[in-house]
C-alpha cells in the first residue's frame, strides 16, 4: 500500500529508537496514535523522506503545532504518491501485455496465412504438372482443408482483436482514472499538492523563458478553527468542500486551483499579471463572503465565512519556492491586518 520508504527493514536497536521518537512526537502534540499518524510521525523522525521533513519542519517553525489533520494530508499527498504510482506502473504493463499478445496473435496468424500461400503454390505446381483425376481430387481436398483452416484463423484473430480491443479501452480508462485520483483531492474535488507541485513548476520554468504574466493567490480561510471547534469536523469539512467549489466556479479553464492543506488553497493564474489576479482574488472573496451555511439538523445558520488572500506574480529567476514565499508573505500580512481581505506583494512590509 504504502511507498518503498516503508519497506525498508530497520536495524532493531535504530527502530527502536525512532519509535520512542515518534511516539513522543505524536504525544507532545496531543495527536491520536493511528496508524497513518505513527507512519507520518515514524518517517519524519527518521529524516529519511526529505520533502515530509521539511513540510513539517516549516509548519513547526510557523505555528510551533502539528496536529492529525495536517499528518493526514502529507500522508495522503506524500506517502500514498509511491503507492498511487505503483498501481498505475501495474496498469500500463497490462496494457503492455496486451498489446504484445495481440502483436503475438496477429504474428501467429501471419505464419498460418504464409503456410496457406505455400500450401496454394504447392497445389499449383501439382496442377501444372498434368495430375491424374485422383491427383486432382486430392489437390482439392488438400485445398478445401487449408481454405477452411485460414477462415478458422481468421476468425480467431478477429475474435482475438474483439476482446483485446475491449480489454484495452476499459484499461485506458482505468488509467486515466488512477491518473485523476493522484492528482486530485479528495474532499474538494480540485488539484492536490502534488499535481500543484508539479504544475507550478512547469510554470515558473515557461515563465522565465517567455514575457507573458503568471501570477498565484494563497488563499487561507479566517478562523477556520472555529467552525470545528463549534459545529465539529464534519461541518468544518463541509466548508472547506464550499469553499474549493467557490473557486472553481469563479476560475477560468486555464487556471489551476489546488487544495494546499487543511483550509488553504492555492491557484496558480497563467497568463495573468498582478492587477488582474487581484480582481480574480476579488471575485473570489466576494463570492465566499455571500456563503451561507445551514446545519441540516438544527436548521442554525453558520457564522458567514471569510478569506484571507495573499497575491505574487512570477519574476525572472523565480523558483516554485521563491514564489509560494511571498504569496505566503502575503497572506501573512492580510492576517495580521485584521483577515478578511487581500494582500498583494507590492504590499508587504512584514518580514
Ligand atoms: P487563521 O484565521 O489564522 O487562519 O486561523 P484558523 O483557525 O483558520 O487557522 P489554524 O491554523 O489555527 O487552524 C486550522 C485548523 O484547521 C486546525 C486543523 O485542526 C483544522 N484542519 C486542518 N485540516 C482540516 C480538514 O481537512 N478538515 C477539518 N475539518 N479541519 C481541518
Ligand atoms: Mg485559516
Ligand atoms: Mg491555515
Amino acid at each position: 500500500m504504502l511507498n518503498s520508504h516503508c519497506f525498508r527493514l530497520d536495524a532493531a536497536d535504530e527502530a527502536n529508537e525512532w519509535h520512542t521518537q515518534a511516539t513522543d512526537l505524536l504525544i507532545r502534540y496531543n495527536i491520536p496514535i493511528t496508524p497513518v499518524c505513527y507512519h507520518v510521525a515514524y518517517e519524519y523522525v527518521t529524516q529519511r523522506h526529505g520533502e515530509l521533513t521539511r513540510i513539517i519542519d516549516a509548519q513547526l517553525n510557523k505555528t510551533g503545532h502539528l496536529d492529525s489533520h495536517f499528518l493526514f494530508h502529507l500522508f495522503e499527498n506524500l506517502c500514498l504518491e509511491g503507492a498511487e504510482n505503483d498501481k498505475l506502473d501495474d496498469h500500463l504493463a497490462d496494457l503492455h501485455n496486451l498489446l504484445f499478445k495481440v502483436l503475438e496473435g496477429v504474428t501467429n496468424n501471419c505464419s498460418q496465412t504464409d503456410l496457406f500461400s505455400e500450401t496454394l503454390l504447392n497445389q499449383s505446381h501439382a496442377l501444372d504438372a498434368n495430375p491424374s483425376l485422383e491427383d486432382l481430387r486430392g489437390i482439392a481436398q488438400t485445398l478445401m482443408q487449408a481454405t477452411t483452416q485460414a477462415m478458422q484463423n481468421n476468425r480467431m484473430l478477429q475474435d482475438h482483436l474483439e476482446s483485446a480491443e475491449e480489454q484495452s479501452l476499459s484499461l485506458q480508462s482505468e488509467v486515466k482514472k488512477l491518473r485523476d485520483e493522484i492528482s486530485t483531492d479528495a474532499l474538494t474535488g480540485l488539484f492536490n499538492r502534488r499535481a500543484l507541485n508539479k504544475r507550478m513548476h512547469e510554470l515558473v520554468e515557461a515563465h522565465n523563458g517567455a514575457s507573458t504574466p503568471f501570477s498565484i493567490l494563497m488563499l487561507d480561510i479566517d478562523h477556520f478553527k472555529r467552525f470545528n471547534d463549534n459545529f465539529g469536523h464534519v461541518i468544518g469539512d463541509e466548508v472547506i468542500r464550499r469553499v474549493g467549489l467557490i473557486m472553481r466556479d469563479q476560475l477560468r479553464d486555464v487556471d489551476f486551483p489546488a487544495r494546499y492543506g487543511g483550509e488553504e488553497f492555492t491557484v496558480l493564474l497563467p497568463g495573468t499579471d498582478i492587477t488582474h489576479a487581484i480582481s480574480i482574488a476579488e471575485t473570489i472573496h466576494q463570492s465566499v463572503a455571500k456563503l451561507i451555511l445551514i446545519k441540516r439538523s438544527t436548521k442554525e445558520k453558520l457564522p458567514s465565512v471569510t478569506v484571507s488572500v495573499g497575491a505574487a506574480s512570477c519574476r525572472r529567476g523565480d523558483s516554485p519556492e521563491t514564489l509560494l514565499e511571498r504569496a505566503d508573505q502575503a497572506l501573512y500580512q492580510a492576517k495580521e491586518e485584521g483577515r478578511n481581505r487581500i494582500v498583494s506583494e507590492a504590499e508587504i512590509t512584514y518580514m
